[in-house]
């Protein structure tokens, strides 16, 4: 199962580069990366019952002729579609060969989602399938179509049928009804039924959530000796004077409990949670004057660029008065300025260095590490959190957090950090209200727009991504740029980043906006990290219906930050989830909702998902299961010289090995 992935067919050179891109070195890991969703292609629904923001299969066959429209870089096909009953228009984008498959009463069986366009309800986009069952559906990897995906995927099964050793003990299996590995792997897969398929989750997630529980349970058992900062007491009032407006009341409880923790003897793990907008900045920036004033340096991490000089400059106008020396290393620096920036801080010029990953490559040496901060925890797996830990003496660790997630579980997800909450807003915000706007409405949206430009206002367009076409990545953020620059609003300033620009490209046009060169920001879901324009009071959200409850509420707090009344925009025909956003404004409801409203899509918390917590995050939402294994991690814990209870800790030692070399277990 470790054999490399050259052994399947079908994997070339090419095909080999972008598996490992994606972190798919063998065919266990290829075996491993689990399907996102499953396409159920048993019941095919009727054309008549199709709804706009309904996904679902049709069986149909084609009704006349094909025709092709090219817009600038967009081909769109499209095509009518009948059951026999009724007639449903389809479009395709960018995928030119479709025109010649197309032939008059061609029989065809479709899985995609239907939309409005053009006031006529329309299959957009929708893939070919043949076969039926559930289909599995992949995180789509760049540069590998999803057939075959899931062609090397089947191939990979094949080549290890029936050798995945059951590694759980059997007496535990048995108590908890769990199904046996070979079957699931298979089932997960490819499904035989809903209940193979049920089986499958329930026997993967009760292993990996049991493993982790247990591997947390090893790391709270180690105390974990770090650096003691000492600082006097007058510091953390000096640093809320310095600050140009007073401190609520929940950034001085979170300040007090931080000061706390870098008092102590033992390294402070706290993770702040709080909504978007909330201030946790300002926290940072104090835990930084505090390191400083009991004589330690302090490394600040953020996940992208862009991010990293926003809180740069930041610090730079509320540190440097106080005495602290700022710097910065980002990757886009020369080498000159490379080594200059080496230099600093291992020689300790810097007090504080802000940055991004290039804060932990190697050749960065600290001079005096005693407090890390990690920005937007989400966007890092554990492991560059733990090796920007690794630079110092056990610095202390503070994770600066947006994703509200509900105390209960995330005692559960994140049991090796402390938690604290801010849970209120600087006052004088005014709540972003949130609104949805079917697409009979769109064209008064413009003038809207342009009234708020006039006002001297800023406005974002947000567009969903594309799954499963590489090709096509950026498509619809670039057919809402051309649309707006050609025809709605062509006399304002607009600018269009995605994740397929370089880099350079993308900060430049992010710069425009956040100086207001700019007047509208289109952008596929790159934005979501921490931009802070508090000019923009506009969010459109294209096709709305396609993002989570979560990710819309993370969006929409890049408005809102300012003094002036802000606007969210949720393109989509209503539905309860998106009237639910429109009905409040509290994160942790949101995520509350989020969680109970995860559907077969994250099924799997699997740790290709994206970081490992995250992936927990998706399971997560089995409270059945979370109590199930909660209780057996402590079983066995409980007596862990029991041979079972050896295996299970040998496991989870392997499973997170990551996690725990780092606090010293072994
Ligand atoms: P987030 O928690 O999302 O990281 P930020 O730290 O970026 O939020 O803060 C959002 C905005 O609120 C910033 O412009 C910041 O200067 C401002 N801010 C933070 N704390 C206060 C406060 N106590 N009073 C007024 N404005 C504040
Ligand atoms: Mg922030």
């Amino acid at each position: 199962m470790d054999i490399a992935l050259t052994g399947i067919k079908g994997i070339g050179p090419a095909r080999l580069k972008a598996f490992e891109a994606a972190g798919i070195h063998t065919v266990r890991e290829l075996v491993m990366f689990l399907p996102r969703e499953y396409r159920d292609l048993s019941a095919p629904v009727p054309l008549s019952a199709l709804k706009p923001g309904d996904t679902a299969a049709v069986r149909v066959r084609v009704a006349g002729e094909v025709s092709e429209r090219r817009a600038r870089k967009l081909v769109i096909t499209r095509l009518y579609v009948t059951d026999g009953a009724e007639v449903l228009p389809v479009i395709w984008y960018n995928q030119p060969w479709l025109k010649k498959q197309m032939t008059p009463d061609r029989e065809l069986l479709l899985y995609g989602k239907a939309e409005m366009k053009n006031g006529y309800v329309t299959l957009v986009s929708p893939a070919i399938e043949d076969g039926d069952g559930l289909i599995p559906v992949y995180r789509s990897i760049p540069g590998i179509p999803a057939r075959a995906l899931r062609q090397s995927v089947e191939a990979a099964l094949r080549l290890c049928e029936g050798q995945w050793p059951d590694e759980l003990p059997e007496a535990l299996r048995r108590r908890h009804g769990l199904c046996e590995r070979n079957f699931a792997m298979l089932n997960a897969h490819f499904p035989q039924s809903r209940e193979a398929l049920e089986a499958a989750r329930r026997r993967i997630a009760f292993e990996e959530l049991l493993l982790y529980q247990v591997a947390l349970a090893l790391f709270r058992h180690t105390g974990r000796e770090g650096v003691q900062i000492d600082f006097p007491d007058s510091a953390v009032e000096d640093f809320w004077a310095a600050l140009p407006f007073s401190p609520t009341n929940a950034q001085r409880r979170v300040l007090q409990e931080v000061a706390a923790d870098l008092r102590s003897t033992r390294a402070m793990a706290r993770m702040v949670q709080g909504d978007v907008g909330s201030g946790k900045t300002a926290i940072a920036f104090a835990a930084i004057a505090l390191a400083h004033a009991g004589g330690w340096q302090s490394a600040l991490m953020a996940p992208t660029e862009v991010l990293a000089r926003q809180h740069y400059e930041g610090a730079k106008q509320l540190l440097e008065p106080l005495g602290i020396k700022c710097g910065l290393l980002v990757g886009s620096l020369t080498q000159k300025q490379h080594r200059l920036a080496h230099e600093a801080i291992a020689s300790g010029e810097w007090d504080v260095a802000i940055g991004t990953h290039a804060l932990i490559t190697e050749g960065v040496a600290y001079n005096r590490l005693g407090l890390v901060v990690t920005d937007e925890q989400h966007r890092f797996g554990v492991r560059q959190r733990t090796s920007l830990s690794d630079k110092g003496d056990q610095p202390n660790v503070l994770v600066m957090s947006a994703t509200p997630i509900p105390r209960t579980l995330s005692l559960i997800l994140y049991g090796d950090l402390e938690i604290s909450i801010v849970d209120e807003l600087p006052p004088g915000r005014t709540p972003v209200q949130t609104r949805i706007v079917p697409e009979a409405k769109r064209a008064g949206l413009y003038g809207f727009l342009r009234k708020e430009v006039k006002k001297g206002r800023q406005v974002y367009f947000v567009c969903p991504l594309v799954e499963e076409s590489e090709a096509i990545d950026a498509l619809p953020a670039e057919a809402v740029y051309e649309d707006l620059r050609t025809k709605r609003l062509p006399d304002l300033n607009i600018e269009l980043v995605h994740g397929r620009m370089k880099p350079a490209d993308k900060d430049a046009a992010l710069e425009r906006f956040r100086t207001g060169e700019a007047d509208v920001l289109v952008s596929t879901t790159v934005i979501e990290v921490g931009v802070n324009v508090p000019n923009a009071t506009v969010m459109v959200i294209e096709n709305a219906e396609r993002f989570g409850l979560a990710q819309l509420h993370q969006l929409r707090g890049r408005v809102g930050r300012g003094a002036h009344e802000s606007w969210c925009f949720l393109m989509a025909e209503p539905n309860p989830r998106l009237k639910f956003m429109c009905s409040t404004t509290d994160g942790f409801k949101v995520a509350q909702k989020d969680m109970e409203l995860r559907g077969p899509g994250e099924l799997f918390g699997t740790r290709q998902s994206g970081t490992l917590t995250a992936g927990i995050g998706a399971l997560a939402g089995d409270t059945e299961l979370l109590k199930l294994t909660h209780d057996e991690a402590r079983a066995l814990m409980a007596d862990p010289d029991s041979p079972d209870s050896r295996t299970v800790i040998a496991l989870a030692k392997e499973r997170f090995a990551d996690r725990l070399e780092d606090i010293g277990v072994n």
